[in-house]
């Protein structure tokens, strides 16, 4: 479990510069954030990563930018239309909403949303489930909720009408694109196709900050293969997965695999892996691997009325691709960063130290310069170093302030490396450099500044 509680990482998120309330102006609205500067660059960053070690460092996944809106039909081909809900029961008494088979287990009933609309009223009767917030008994019956949002368009087609739907996934704009990359690059399976975009889910009990919202990012590939070969490549995916967690810093005693048993899976897999991490809420999911064996392509032939099978090269034979999903929730991953780097340290003097303890290759700053005091030819120089070093990487110039304020600043956004310009500098050209995490300092040749830290930002 995490070691900090998650208000001390919701607080440090808002005080700088990282996470704000949606909508904060008007008093907020449920469920919505704002990624302030250093949140969006922190999210820039994981999608770049993301992006390089899954797209670009690899021949066999190319890269796809499907809309967020899609035909109708492709929603009513993938299920969703009439399989994407969940149970939710409201409390009579103080009119809270909840999430049916949530409330269940959390009495003990395991596998509860398996379990049919009637059952499950049943078994809130039999388990004298209490209401979390007003601890009354009252319930209304248990309904199925849609967690598709949908929106009106002025033109469909002719046949469809005005409905369309905000993505829940971004799965199945890859899917209907298979053909289009198929005919056009050229690509021998296996082969993936990544994305990252936004999806849209209008689910009951959003929370535990941006854990669970209904706006959100994955990054998502669709790796397809032949149907036989899908075990071997299901484990080599989800050891794929752990090293990207490794690489991206989170510490792997943290990362745990949890096994979907048969009976919870999706209408679409034969077998889900998730990752969990050990938020401060608990362990809970941070991405998933499924096996969605050929089940979408297969859905969209049926409903397209167009072949998506795939003629291998060498043998002739055509054949449906079946499909390892592993996916990845941009929120998800950023808010596991900040309670992994997360830290709290008591100083010798009595202060207590906040820091964010980020790999250099995520930290949103990779380095700040200092004039140690606000003062000619302190300023020039320190400029001068700042403006060589920003054209490399993102850093900050800091003139205001005690340094030692300056300091804590740094600390609190994860930046490995804060350079100060002191009055020796203009004697030997020499500047300090404050390491984050130990808080020693070195002196170097200002010349040799950028090398330095291209050595070290890239550890
Ligand atoms: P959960 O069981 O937590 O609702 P899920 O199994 O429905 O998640 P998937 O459909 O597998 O999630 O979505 C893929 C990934 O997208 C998840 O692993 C997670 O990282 C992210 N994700 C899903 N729903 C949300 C959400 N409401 N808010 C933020 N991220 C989400």
């Amino acid at each position: 479990m995490s070691r900090h509680p998650l208000q001390s990482i919701v607080s440090l998120a808002k005080r700088r510069g990282f996470i704000y309330p949606g909508s904060d102006l008007y008093g907020g609205f449920a469920n919505t954030y704002s990624f302030g500067p250093y949140g969006a660059q922190l999210k820039k960053n994981i999608k770049d990563l993301w992006w390089r070690h899954f797209v670009e460092e690899r021949t066999d996944i190319v890269g796809l930018d499907g809309p967020i809106l899609l035909h109708p039909r492709v929603w009513q081909a993938s299920g969703h239309v009439d399989g994407f809900s969940d149970a939710l029961v409201d409390c009579k008494q103080c009119k809270s909403r909840f999430r049916a088979d949530h409330l269940l287990e959390a009495a003990g009933k395991f596998n509860a949303d398996t379990l049919p609309l009637q059952e499950m009223d049943q078994a809130i009767l039999d388990l004298a489930v209490e209401c979390p917030h007003c601890k009354k008994r009252e319930w209304t019956l248990c309904r199925h909720f849609n967690l598709m949002f949908t929106t009106q368009m002025s033109k469909v087609s002719n046949t469809e009408g005005s409905l369309a739907y905000l993505r829940p996934e971004t799965a199945q704009a890859i899917f209907i694109d298979f053909k289009n990359i198929l005919d056009t690059m050229r690509v021998k399976l296996p082969f993936g196709i990544a994305q990252i975009g936004k999806a849209f889910r209008n689910e009951i009990t959003p929370g535990n900050f941006i854990f669970r919202v209904i706006e959100f990012e994955q990054m998502e590939i669709e790796y397809f293969i032949d149907g036989a070969q899908w075990e071997k490549n299901f484990e080599v995916w989800l050891e794929s997965m752990h090293t990207w967690c490794r690489w991206i810093g989170l510490r792997p005693s943290c990362v745990h695999e949890k096994e979907h048993p048969k009976e919870q899976l999706s209408h679409y897999s034969k077998r889900t892996v998730d990752l969990v991490y050990d938020f401060p809420f608990g362990t809970s999911e941070l991405y998933g691997l499924a096996y969605r064996s050929d089940y979408d392509l297969r859905q969209h032939e049926i409903y397209s009325h167009q072949a998506l099978t795939y003629t291998d090269p060498e043998t002739k034979a055509k054949y449906l691709p079946h499909v390892i999903e592993p996916t990845f929730g941009v929120e998800r991953t950023l808010l596991a960063l900040l309670c992994d780097a997360f830290d709290e340290e008591s100083l010798a003097d009595g202060s207590t130290r906040s820091v964010l303890r980020f790999l250099p290759r995520i930290a949103p700053v990779k380095a700040a310069v200092f004039p140690l005091m606000k003062k000619e030819p302190l300023t020039a120089r320190a400029q001068e170093i700042f403006s060589t070093l920003r054209s490399h990487f993102v850093c900050e110039y800091d003139a205001s302030g005690a340094i030692g304020k300056r300091y804590r600043r740094q600390d609190e956004l994860g930046t490995p490396y804060c350079i100060t310009i002191d009055f020796d500098t203009l004697q030997d050209g020499t500047v300090t450099v404050r390491d984050r995490d130990t808080m020693e300092q070195i002196r170097l040749a200002d010349h040799k500044i950028l090398s330095w830290l291209q050595t070290h930002l890239s550890r």
